[in-house]
């Protein structure tokens, strides 16, 4: 269970010549690690997510998701990869405004034909996970930004992935809010033995993180220090 990105290139039309965004990219996760990924704006990180998550084709290099080269999978086969394997937190949590929060969740695996009872004790627990379970009958509206993103973690974990995608999941909090959902994505990484990415510009709680990457110019960079300071 690990996702690996070979050597990644992605170039986005500009004018008549092509942008850059991703260059010669390599990364291996391995399940239950966390990977963050740094780096300036427009430097390439929502780009390398988007690549992960088999949203993007790059124009080269390979993807692998539990050994399987997605390259060679049919548009309809990654997006049941997506469905099955993997989580995504984009950095709206983009939560429907009538439903509440284990709605939420139980949406997420309906769609799927399971036991409602299955699937409304899985929501319950993953709420619980991520410290909500007084909040589970709440509306999107009743709740903070970080009780918002935190939802969004628990949805994304409802079809138990082997990927954890997260692009910049404190962008909207505070400094103290953004540190507690590092802790708990580096906590739930563990205890659900998830190939976890996670692309911030909050360079507070990287120590969390297994190992750092930085973007510069959609190249990795030298290691960065795990400090956290
Ligand atoms: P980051 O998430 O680090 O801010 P992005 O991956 O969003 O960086 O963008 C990397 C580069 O690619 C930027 O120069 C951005 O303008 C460009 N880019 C991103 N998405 C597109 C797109 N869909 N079409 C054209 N250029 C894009
Ligand atoms: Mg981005």
């Amino acid at each position: 269970m690990s996702l690996t990105l070979e050597d990644i290139t992605l170039t986005y039309p500009d004018g008549d010549s092509r942008l850059t965004a991703l260059d010669a990219v390599s990364l291996d996760v391995p399940a239950g690690t966390l990977t963050a990924v740094v780096g300036p704006s427009g430097s390439g990180k929502s780009s390398l997510l988007a690549v992960a998550a088999t949203l993007v084709t790059p124009d080269q290099g390979r993807v692998c998701v539990d050994g399987t080269e997605t390259g060679a999978l049919s548009r309809s086969e990654r997006a049941e990869l997506r469905r099955r394997r993997m989580g995504i937190v984009f950095q709206q949590p983009n939560l429907l405004g009538s439903l509440t929060a284990v709605e939420q969740l139980q949406l997420m695996a309906h769609l799927d034909g399971r036991r409602p009872r299955e699937v409304r004790s899985r929501a319950r627990e993953l709420l619980a996970a991520v410290g909500l379970a007084d909040q589970a009958h709440r509306r999107p509206h009743q709740l903070s930004g970080g009780q918002r993103q935190r939802i969004g973690i628990a949805r994304a974990l409802m079809n138990e992935p082997a990927v954890l995608l997260v692009d910049e999941p404190t962008s909207a909090l505070d400094h103290e809010r953004g540190a507690a959902v590092m802790d708990l994505l580096a906590r739930l990484t563990r205890e659900r033995e998830t190939a976890t990415v996670l692309v911030t510009h909050d360079r507070a709680r990287l120590a969390v993180a297994d190992r750092v990457v930085e973007l510069v110019d959609g190249r990795v960079g030298a290691p960065v220090s795990l400090s956290g300071d």
